[in-house]
């Protein structure tokens, strides 16, 4: 079976097209960048990477350079497009009518613009590229939504309700969803083959950590509870977005600023977080690298980072009643030696140690990052939510076809 997977952004197209048959094998995979501006994208086959400047002033027009170049007869890729058996988008709130991992029809069509308010970066994306695979491959072709909140949808009640009078909460549908799902459930899955357990008898804390962060608490192979709440601002603080804020505050400055509320949301998600704090970035290599020459605000940036995360594991540990095992993934967890020490620090007493040459070397690789025989395992594994996105796609036709 060929899956194509897309995880679009408001001017981004990430695609990878795999081979789902046996063992999965990836036949492709680029980047279209700069949508709507001037335009870019990358195709890389076999580990060799091109570059293409074609204009892409549309989501539509940088699928169609895709399709285009997946079928040129010089690659021998595909044939024909009409190879493809279905397509997996990412897509990152299921919100409540669409609830957990679908194939789009007419009715999950229909609901998807009103998950565009609690994604406004991902969604309404997500949505152009769903017409244009309709539009480009037909209608026959099926399309999988694969939502980030679908692992999180076993959290008990106590983790997921979130306590505002019932009216308002039942009106807009306010509890606690999860995100990166997909991402924490892989990490999660290699920990289990790295440790040589089955993952129903583990108990897990993962740190997806990357342009977006948040730490999830998993008992026995299932999500309990997570750290971001109804949106992709809340939990951890994050390159540019606020994390975990005392409500009063933004009562206060809507108040006294006599700010609109989109100016607000507009500064939560876009001026706050670690930049806020350290006068660069967002990047967390120039935060790093700022801090390290020293910078003093880049320093407490970095600092409130680690303690903010290291302040979820302890408050999972304890919901947990312990863990097996603290797994640290995306673009900071796989790179960071620097704040996967920061996290960790001080944590002894709760048998979770850091072994510092492992730690360092571990860099863009899975591997083991305490001593051996500590009572806590602690790993750093790369991500791959575009594979977990293509199975889930495989299974969902399979279901369909059965
Ligand atoms: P992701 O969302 O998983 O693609 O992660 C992107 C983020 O990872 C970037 O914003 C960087 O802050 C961070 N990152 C990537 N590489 C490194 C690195 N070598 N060291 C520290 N942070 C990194």
């Amino acid at each position: 079976m060929k899956i194509l997977v897309l995880n679009a952004g408001s001017t981004s197209m990430k695609y990878c097209l795999y081979d789902m048959g046996g063992e999965a094998k990836v036949l492709a995979k680029g980047l279209s960048e700069r949508i709507g501006i001037d335009g870019r994208t990358s195709l890389t086959v076999d580990g060799e990477k091109m570059v293409f400047d074609d204009p892409l002033p549309t989501h539509e027009a940088a699928f169609r350079l895709i399709l285009a170049l997946l079928t040129d007869p010089a690659r021998n890729i595909l044939m024909d497009i009409r190879e493809l058996n279905g397509v997996g988008h990412r897509f990152a709130h299921g919100g409540w009518h669409i609830g957990g991992n679908t194939l789009v029809n007419g009715e999950i069509r229909r609901y998807i613009p009103g998950c565009h308010d609690l994604t406004p970066l991902q969604s309404p994306y997500a949505e152009l590229c769903i017409d244009a695979c309709t539009a480009l491959l037909g209608a026959h072709v099926p399309q999988a939504l694969v939502c980030d909140t679908s692992f999180h949808a076993t959290m008990p009640k106590r983790a997921y309700l979130t306590p505002l009078p019932k009216d308002l909460r039942e009106k807009y549908h306010i509890r606690r969803y999860g995100f990166h799902g997909t991402s924490h459930q892989y990490v999660a899955e290699q920990a289990a083959l790295l440790m040589n357990r089955p993952l129903p008898e583990l108990n897990l804390i993962t740190c997806h950590l990357g342009g977006g962060c948040s730490v999830t608490a998993i008992e026995k192979g299932r999500s309990v509870d997570t750290s971001m709440e109804y949106s992709g601002i809340s939990g951890v603080p994050m390159g540019t977005r606020i994390g975990d804020l005392d409500p009063h505050i933004q009562c206060y400055i809507l108040e006294h600023e006599g700010m609109a509320p989109a100016e607000l949301q507009d500064i939560l998600y876009h001026r706050s977080g670690l930049r806020a704090i350290a006068g660069v970035g967002p990047d967390l290599r120039e935060i790093e690298a700022a801090a390290a020459a020293g910078n003093e605000d880049a320093k407490d940036a970095v600092e409130l980072f680690c303690y903010r995360i290291k302040k979820y594991i302890g408050a999972y540990f304890a919901a947990l009643n312990g863990a097996d095992a603290i797994v640290f993934t995306a673009g900071i967890g796989e790179n960071s030696p620097g704040i996967r020490a920061g996290v960790l620090e001080g944590l002894d007493r709760l048998g979770i140690l850091l072994d510092t040459a492992r730690n360092e070397s571990c860099r863009g690789k899975a591997g083991k990052i305490s001593p051996d025989g500590a009572p806590v395992a602690v790993y750093a594994i790369p991500t791959d939510e575009e594979l977990m996105i293509a199975r889930e796609t495989v299974r969902l036709i399979q279901m369909q076809n059965a």
